[in-house]
Formats: C-alpha cells, sequence, structure tokens
C-alpha cells in the first residue's frame, strides 16, 4: 500500500517536473526569441499565439451570419447566383489588423491560415452553416507558377480550418488558374473585372456534390469570386456558397 501511494506520488511529481520544465523552457524560448503582436508590435506572453489578448479582444469581426441575407452575399446580388456568403474580419487595408490576411500570404503563414480557418468555421457553426446542406469547401486556386513561389495556397490552408471545426470535405481539381496574373493595382476597375473573367477554368466534380463552397482569404471588388462561380454554372447545375476571412465593406 505504502508502495503503491510511493510510485503514484513519484509519477505525479514526474508529471509536476515535466509541466515546469515545459514552463521554464517557454520562458527562456520567450527571452531568447521574443515574439510580438501581428496587429500592435508589442512582446507577446506564451499564453499568446499570434496577437495580445487586448487586440484579440478588439478584432473587428463582421458577424456576418448565414442567417439572413448580409453585405458580403448582397455584393455578389446582380452579379452571379449565390446561395449564402459570409467573412470573419471587416478588411480595411489601412487597419493594423489587415496584418493578419497579409501574413498569412506572405510570412509563411500556413498555421495561422488554419487557425483563422478554424476559428471562422466554429463562428459559422453557430451562425446559420446548419441551414445549409454543404458538401464540399473549393479554395480559389493559384496560378502553378505562384503556388510554387510561395509554397502553398493560402486558400487551402484557411478551408483546412474551415473543414476541420465543420466536418466537411475539402475537394481539389474543381477549379484551375490558367492565366498567371502580374500586379492588377495600376488597371483600372473594368479591366481587372475582364482580367480576372478569364482566369479560372473548370476542372470537373463528383455528380453526388450539389453545393459547393468556395473559400478565399480577401474578397475586395468580389471579382476573383464572381469569375469563379460564372465558370462553375457555365459547366453545372450546382449550389455555390461563399467564406472568406477577410470583407472589404
Ligand atoms: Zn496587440
Amino acid at each position: 500500500m505504502k508502495w503503491g501511494f510511493g510510485k503514484k506520488k513519484l509519477f505525479y511529481n514526474w508529471r509536476l517536473s515535466i509541466k515546469v520544465k515545459k514552463e521554464m523552457i517557454n520562458k527562456l524560448l520567450d527571452v531568447m526569441f521574443p515574439r510580438y503582436c501581428l496587429i500592435c508590435d508589442v512582446n507577446i506572453y506564451e499564453h499568446e499565439k499570434y496577437m495580445c489578448t487586448l487586440c484579440e479582444s478588439e478584432m473587428p469581426l463582421g458577424y456576418y451570419s448565414l442567417k439572413t441575407s448580409n453585405p458580403v452575399e448582397r455584393t455578389f446580388w446582380g452579379r452571379c447566383n449565390v446561395e449564402s456568403a459570409s467573412a470573419y474580419i471587416r478588411y480595411r487595408s489601412d487597419s493594423q489588423y489587415s496584418n493578419l490576411i497579409k501574413s498569412i500570404k506572405y510570412d509563411d503563414g500556413v498555421i495561422l491560415a488554419q487557425d483563422l480557418g478554424y476559428l471562422f468555421g466554429n463562428w459559422v457553426k453557430l451562425n446559420g452553416a446548419e441551414n445549409h446542406d454543404f458538401d464540399c469547401l473549393v479554395p480559389i486556386p493559384l496560378h502553378k507558377k505562384k503556388l510554387l513561389k510561395r509554397g502553398y495556397n493560402q486558400s487551402e490552408e484557411i478551408a483546412k480550418g474551415i473543414s476541420k471545426s465543420l466536418g466537411i470535405p475539402i475537394q481539389d481539381g474543381v477549379l484551375f488558374r490558367e492565366k498567371y496574373a502580374d500586379s492588377q493595382t495600376h488597371k483600372n476597375r473594368y479591366s481587372r473585372w475582364e482580367n480576372t473573367a478569364e482566369q479560372y477554368t473548370f476542372g470537373g466534380i463528383s455528380e453526388h456534390l450539389k453545393h459547393l463552397v468556395l473559400v478565399d482569404d480577401v474578397i475586395t471588388t468580389g471579382a476573383t469570386i464572381e469569375a469563379c462561380i460564372r465558370e462553375i454554372h457555365k459547366n453545372l447545375d450546382v449550389k455555390v456558397s461563399v467564406l472568406a476571412l477577410g470583407f472589404t465593406q
């Protein structure tokens, strides 16, 4: 009996010492390699992953519920046939919060993209996902040159997070980006739209999939989503919804 208690205590102390060691290592790593809030640039603590607690609490969530029509969905009215649409964060390029989405694209942000996708998926689950019969997620594709350069497709990483929280599979090969787009910054709105409209081609999909969900990082003019939906509807009579991490209102 005494021996048993001793063994249990030993095991408890062993577990405790691992916990203490982990905390010490984390604290040491924080001192040696300080991490900074992606929003306000202050040092963040070991329990904070990407931003400080204050910035996280003030994150400009869009609250674009799928239960009713919302500004994201209304962006596409009269342009293409969207079943439902939502976005997680209100995106403004001059806001510090745009760093979150920029980091996904430019700073090897695979895990950040998946984490934000997971949080967004959880939010969607509580805000109207049950009203829709989503069959699969379709990430907006990158051109293969860009994919090679970046090493990953940020929309696909966001989709992985959403897939984990909503339990919906990702479908590959539905769309392809054929033309390599140069920076569109200096083009006017119409030529940008015209350029985008020609970039996507339909690859194919199983017949049993009737409701596709396009996943993108950020919606600004909506031209990319519009081009993809038009291309899908040229080939198939299916429902298409949209989920994006950011939305410029
Ligand atoms: Zn902060």
